[in-house]
């Protein structure tokens, strides 16, 4: 998408050879109007799986599946809860999610009640590294008998396996913009 990449190379940063920080625009402060436009992205891209739900997990997902969310016509937006919330309760879906960012195992939970039986379910994030926030999430559909449309992400970093992985395996991924490489702090995007 040529307004995300624009803004990657505008103002996105790389930290060593592996960390994309894009917090001055989608995942810190947010450039509401960008995160409409990539709602749009992702529901041109979803138009036609018959998508009733979107999911996603705390904190940097909520905005694009947010704005992904209005795109389908306001469909609900469920995201997954990270660490021991008692307001969730015990009636929940969890799995286990190894965060790349802050190197640790997070339990992720989901109030079983918003995830129905045959729901057709769409998993937005921000980003796709290791493909480990995904499969978290795709596990807690597999437990609530939902059926996985795909998954959209802002920026997919193709140097690491997570997105290869996923698509090895027959999911639909769609990412708005790729990330090659970084480069002495620049950020070599993928073409097209
Ligand atoms: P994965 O689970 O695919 O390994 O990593 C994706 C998750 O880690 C995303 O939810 C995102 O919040 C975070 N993440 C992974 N790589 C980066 C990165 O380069 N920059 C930022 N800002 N977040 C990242």
């Amino acid at each position: 998408m040529k307004a995300l990449k624009e803004a990657i190379e505008k103002y996105g940063v790389g930290i060593g050879t592996e960390v994309v920080k894009v917090d001055s625009f989608l995942n810190h402060r947010i450039d509401v109007a960008l995160s409409t436009e990539m709602g749009k992205a992702f529901y041109e891209a979803f138009k036609d799986d018959r998508v009733d739900c979107i999911l996603t997990v705390e904190a940097s997902g909520i905005a694009a599946a947010m704005t992904a969310a209005q795109a389908f016509g306001n469909i609900p937006v469920v995201f997954a809860k990270k660490g021991d919330h008692r307001n969730v309760g015990n009636d929940v879906y969890t799995a286990e999610v190894y965060s790349f960012t802050h190197q640790k195992l997070n339990v992720i939970r989901v109030s079983r009640k918003y995830l129905e039986k045959g729901m057709r379910v769409l998993i937005i994030d921000d980003f796709l590294a290791n493909g480990e926030a995904i499969h978290g999430l795709m596990d807690i559909l597999n437990q609530a008998g939902c059926v996985l449309v795909g998954a959209g992400v802002c920026v997919e970093k193709g140097f690491q396996p997570g997105g290869r992985n996923l698509r090895e395996s027959g999911v639909k991924v769609v990412s708005l913009a790729i990330v090659d490489a970084i480069e002495d702090g620049k950020i070599i995007l993928r073409e097209g």
